[in-house]
């Protein structure tokens, strides 16, 4: 449907034009589907009409307003996928009606250090979707271009979102872990960045160890491509590990500092546990295993548009699918709180249009 209307005003036409955005207004805040002005991109911007937004445990920044600094109301999202549908002055390399998704990475300054080097992820002056600009719980959104990725034809909008945030996170993090082919690549947890990590080890060449509590997702971690499943209620994760010459590398995405921990014994000598998402409690590390085995605890951090645009072209390569549960924008609240459930299979996708 077309929102937009035109009025004649003082004999000339302006364009009134409203959409529907789901925003919080205050830190613990509920939901609220408001309607706003569709925004304009000023240089350097585009408006991107949202098809798609993904629900990410990340938004809870916004919704219990625990992020320093962040200003009321604020449209969440982060995991936007839709396409441009308007171009602000002096953007030169996208077009109208382009695909392109917004992730996490909301743009750079380009002068400070670490961008002068050319390392845009660790900007100091990072912007953050739906965190220091409004993202894409949202009919439309505005985003700086450097923050667009190209959304390859084959990837449908809902498949596009988990992609800009889930899915750059821990392809990002396997790709610049250090494991080459062969390796054994361990991904611990089989949620909502488990099911993406073990699907991208596999692809990358890896020797996959799905690890989770539980007998039952034995044959999903299987048919994502698991070569081994541990099942960590019934079995010793480090024994195991030692068995197949240890991991070289372990992605820990489930977010459990007591679960966490104890994995660096399953970590082949110069190891690496890699955790992308943050336990809520500090890691209990025995510095004596690190010491013995040369191994190190390193954390992962998104990547940019341009590593979101190479998760996507390699999930079209090589058929990795996030698993999802569409939700339309007006049960947003019900959406959320199904993420925050920890019952969802295993993103939460709005689906806006
Ligand atoms: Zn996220
Ligand atoms: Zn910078």
């Amino acid at each position: 449907m077309n929102r937009r209307e035109r009025k004649a005003c003082n004999g000339g036409i302006f364009m009134s034009a409203k959409m529907k955005a789901a925003q919080i207004s205050k830190a613990g805040g509920n939901f609220e589907i408001v309607e706003r002005e569709i925004p304009e991109p000023r240089p350097g911007q585009v408006r991107v009409k949202v098809e798609a937004c993904g629900i990410c445990h990340s938004d809870s920044v916004v919704k219990d307003g625990v992020w320093p600094g962040l200003q009321y109301p604020r449209v969440p999202g982060h995991e936007v996928a839709g396409h441009v549908d308007a171009l602000g002055d002096n953007v030169t390399n996208w077009t109208k009606g382009q695909r392109v998704g917004v992730g996490w990475h909301g743009g750079h300054c380009f002068v400070c250090k670490y961008c002068r080097r050319g390392d845009f992820a660790m900007c100091v002056n990072r912007k953050i979707t739906g965190v220091d600009f409004d993202g894409g719980y949202s009919e439309y959104m505005i985003a700086p271009a450097t923050a667009l990725a190209a959304i390859p034809d084959e990837v449908p909008a809902a498949e596009a979102g988990p992609f800009m945030c889930a899915g750059v996170t821990v392809f990002n993090a396997l790709r610049n872990s250090g494991a080459i082919a062969g390796d054994v690549v361990a991904v611990h947890g089989i949620g909502g960045l488990g099911h993406l990590g073990v699907q991208y080890a596999r692809q990358m060449g890896f020797n996959t160890v799905a690890i989770n509590r539980g007998s039952d997702k034995a044959e999903l971690a299987r048919k994502l491509g698991a070569h081994h499943y541990i099942d960590a209620a019934t079995n010793n994760i480090v024994e195991k590990l030692q068995a197949l010459g240890g991991a070289t590398v372990i992605l820990a995405t489930a977010p459990n500092a007591q679960a966490i921990s104890p994995l660096v014994d399953g970590l082949a000598p110069d190891g690496v546990l890699l955790v992308p998402a943050a336990p809520p409690e500090p890691l209990t590390i025995g510095v004596f295993s690190l010491i013995m085995g040369r191994r190190s605890v390193a954390g992962w951090y998104s990547g940019t548009a341009k590593d979101s645009q190479d998760t996507l072209e390699f999930s079209s390569l090589k058929g990795v699918h996030p698993m999802i549960e569409t939700y339309p924008l007006d049960r947003v609240a019900e959406a959320y709180e199904q993420m925050l459930s920890g019952k969802v299979r295993f993103r939460v996708v709005l689906k806006i249009s």
